[in-house]
């Protein structure tokens, strides 16, 4: 057994390796991807929430426009991706839509992870799908994406998506059932590793050393995964992709490595909020919204007195009472000019005001912290 316990674990990110999915000829695995949706399908009646990171569209997509990817350059993958994304979400569409479940496609680049307005949009449009119960397919949106400012591998972009949406577990599958001493395929002598409590310069080397995967990313990347993950306290899991059923087989106590978080996604989110340096302006609340916060709900519009300060959405603000104390600090959905025009208002005329649709919290309770007492 091994020392991971899928039941524990609620919101997941799947990534699904090219290797494991598309064949050499560019086809698609298709009993194999039906065994996944049987257990995706499995997963969700036990409760799970669960978002798919694959690839694929550049292995599909060369087949299709007969481009060779060790040749090419980045715009034919790039050609190769549009081209083949299309029809690596419609072969999820068709295995899960024999258990009725919807899929949506998105697409993110290094931008929509990293900038904190973007992050907002891209985090309230997951969290509508999830709370639907629609299972999000997710890719590098490759069009996009240059040299510079590409993930370039699905593993990173796995992890981002895991902090994003504050997943409790990321589950890479990959054609190794974890991470091993040295390359089990070479080396006889390698041994598996159950559990690593901590990613020290050591894992990382010797990551580099055990190359695995056929796609992008190897073992190397899977550790910089895990190290992302994990800092945002969502556990880690390299298990085996290529047997059907893999999840079955992973929630049954399948071999894997688990890189266990020590926080929760909460935790982590909160500390980072309360280490950000830069804090770009100020709400004071009401007694109402004082309370709202302290019983952990979303700061609403409706709750702001006064606005200090230049903000943009996604900056951190400072949350104050009335008199101006400092009570905590969260991440805005307005900038200040639109907070402004927002005082006191009701979320059902927040559109009267602003002349667009805009979001119904001012702040969202996962984005902020309230200090304790002491330190305030
Ligand atoms: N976005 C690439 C694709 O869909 C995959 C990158 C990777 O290999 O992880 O083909």
């Amino acid at each position: 057994m091994s020392g991971f316990d899928l039941q524990n674990y609620r919101r997941l990110v799947i990534k699904v390796g090219s290797s494991l999915l598309i064949g050499d000829d560019g086809n698609v695995h298709r009993d194999w991807l039906g065994g996944l949706a049987d257990d995706i399908a499995q997963l969700l009646e036990q409760g799970h929430e669960i978002l798919i990171v694959s690839s694929g569209a550049i292995a599909i997509g060369s087949a299709v426009l007969d481009i060779n990817t060790r040749r090419s350059r980045l715009e034919d993958l790039q050609a190769a991706a549009a081209a083949g994304q299309v029809q690596l979400v419609h072969a999820y569409q068709e295995a899960l839509a024999k258990h009725t479940i919807t899929v949506a496609q998105i697409l993110l680049t290094l931008e929509d992870t990293e900038n904190r307005r973007r992050f907002l949009n891209a985090r309230g449009t997951l969290a509508r799908l999830l709370d639907r119960s629609v299972v999000p397919i997710i890719n590098e949106n490759d069009t996009v994406a240059t040299e510079e400012i590409r993930y370039g591998d699905n593993d990173r972009l796995a992890a981002r998506v895991a902090q994003l949406v504050m997943a409790d577990a990321l589950i890479l599958l990959s054609d190794v059932d974890g991470f091993y001493t040295a390359d089990p395929g070479k080396d006889d002598t390698a041994e598996h590793i159950p559990e690593v409590r901590t990613i020290t310069d050591d894992v990382v080397r010797m990551a580099g050393a055990t190359q695995s995967d056929i796609g992008s990313g190897g073992m190397a990347t899977k550790i910089q995964a895990a190290r992302i993950a994990t800092h945002a306290g969502c556990s880690t899991v390299i298990a085996s992709g290529a047997i059907d059923r893999p999840l079955a087989a992973l929630a049954s106590g399948g071999k894997c490595t688990l890189f266990r978080a020590t926080g929760s996604p909460a935790a982590a989110r909160k500390q980072w909020l309360a280490g950000v340096l830069e804090v770009c302006g100020e709400l004071r609340l009401d007694d109402g919204a004082v309370r709202a916060l302290q019983e952990q709900n979303s700061l609403l519009p409706v709750g702001v007195v006064e606005v200090v300060g230049k903000f943009r959405r996604g900056d951190v603000v400072t949350l104050a009472n009335g008199k101006g104390d400092e009570l905590g600090r969260g991440l805005t959905e307005y900038s200040s000019d639109d907070a402004q025009r927002l005082l006191g208002c009701r979320s059902d005329q927040i559109e009267e005001r602003l002349g667009y649709r805009g979001r119904t919290v001012m702040v969202h309770r996962d984005e902020l912290v309230i200090f304790d007492n002491e330190s305030n």
